[in-house]
């Protein structure tokens, strides 16, 4: 790893910057209370390039990887778009155009890869179920092989842009868990056109990030063309792994961007504010516990980093990973938390904007896996026994 400033990244940070000085928390805090989907940000980063810096050069894009992509994520968050500067990358520029770069066929990545990198194609993705839960291998959402079709059934909660995405990334079971040697196997993921007949979808009403809606999606009798399914049939949960840890380095980036804004702004509010004849900042009960979350976020989003550069040099980052977003989430809600302490009383005010960011990172450690989720896998890997 160098930690020197490349070129790339220093253009990365700079137009990250000047998108988010059009998209303030201004613009951010009018979305969520009219509940609206933010279609000009999005126009936004597809100009900026951002739809497109995992897609490879050749299908229209940047060819960068998870570095870039988290380096971009964070910075739209920490300067002003709070938790939408992951929010509308992550699932289709994040985790659609990784899955279908590593696993697509030659049509699929044609199809949609450059459609992605433009913003034209808007992709959601479809793991969660209202049974299976947190335990993914719990799957129940069923697809059947009819011909040159798969014939799918099932339902799936929570699927965030479901409502107007062009395309969901679909997670099933082609053989049942009863049937097969190991969890794993037995799972295929299709691309499925969410203008296919059969499936309904229907909002979940939410406690912030209403910039979006997740939805309940219901899935009856759904044919897709075999061409459509992403990855090999019954190998599909290899396929999904390609596209969890990008989803993760990409909430670690949110936490510490949304952490990283809630503070700067209390910051400059702790210098401004006086109520004994002197700056609020000045007293270290106001100043030290932002400081302490704020270095915190800083060796956070180093793990970041080292578990992005691992899963761009094609190696196993699962661990690392989970330590970058578990600690950059704790660090992160512990700046939000403590920047709305600097505020007092206003830092209930929805005109401040901490208690909106309050609310979306407090996301972050219940999805895109839980905290505790994360926990299970690292303290697996430090050599406790396995406990689910
Ligand atoms: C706003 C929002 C957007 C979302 N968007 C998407 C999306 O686009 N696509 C998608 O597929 N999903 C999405 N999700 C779903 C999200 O990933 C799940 O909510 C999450 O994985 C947890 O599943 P669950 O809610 O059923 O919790 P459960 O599985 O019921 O878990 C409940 C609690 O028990 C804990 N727990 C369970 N098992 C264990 C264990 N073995 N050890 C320790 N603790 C355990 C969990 O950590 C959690 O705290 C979204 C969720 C939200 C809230």
């Amino acid at each position: 790893m160098n930690f020197e400033s490349t070129e790339e990244r220093t253009m990365i940070r700079s137009t990250a910057e000047a998108v988010a000085a059009d998209y303030g928390p201004e613009y951010w805090r009018e979305k969520e209370e009219n509940g609206e989907f933010a279609q000009g940000f999005w126009d936004e980063l597809g100009e900026a390039g951002f739809h497109g810096l995992l897609v490879p050069e050749e299908y229209g894009g940047a060819g960068m990887g998870m570095q870039e992509m988290g380096l971009a994520m964070e910075t739209l968050c920490a300067e002003g778009c709070g938790m939408a500067g992951t929010w509308y990358l992550v699932l289709t520029a994040g985790m659609a155009a990784v899955g279908i770069r590593e696993n697509g066929t030659e049509a699929q990545k044609e199809r949609y890869l450059t459609d992605i990198a433009t913003g034209e194609r808007n992709f959601s993705i479809g793991i969660t179920e209202p049974e299976a839960g947190t335990n993914t291998l719990n799957v129940a959402t069923r697809a059947e092989k009819d011909g040159d079709e798969y014939v799918l059934n099932g339902q799936k909660a929570w699927i965030t842009f479901s409502d107007r995405a062009d395309n969901m990334v679909v997670v099933t079971r082609t053989t049942p868990l009863e049937e097969v040697e190991r969890g794993t196997d037995g799972i295929s993921l299709f691309i499925v056109d969410m203008d296919a007949a059969g499936i309904d979808v229907s909002p979940i009403s939410k406690h912030g990030i209403n910039y979006s809606k997740s939805c309940e999606v219901f899935l009856e009798d759904v044919r897709v063309p075999e061409e459509d399914l992403l990855g090999e049939e019954d190998g599909g949960w290899w396929s999904l792994v390609d596209m969890l840890n990008p989803e993760r380095i990409g909430f670690a980036a949110a936490g510490t961007g949304i952490g990283k804004l809630a503070a700067d702004t209390a910051i400059a509010y702790a210098n401004d504010r006086e109520v004994f004849d002197a700056p609020i900042g000045s007293h270290q009960a106001v100043s030290f516990p932002i400081t302490k979350a704020y270095a915190r976020m800083e060796t956070a989003a180093l793990m970041r980093e080292k578990a992005a550069w691992l899963y761009d040099q094609g190696e196993e980052c699962g661990y690392e990973t989970n330590v970058a977003k578990a600690t950059a989430v704790e660090a992160g809600i512990e700046a939000v938390k403590q920047s709305m302490q600097a505020f007092g009383g206003w830092g209930y005010a929805t005109e401040y904007d901490i208690e909106r960011w309050w609310r979306e990172i407090n996301l972050t450690r219940l999805a895109p896996v839980s905290q505790q989720m994360a926990y299970n896998h690292i303290g697996q890997q430090l050599g406790f026994p396995r406990s689910y």
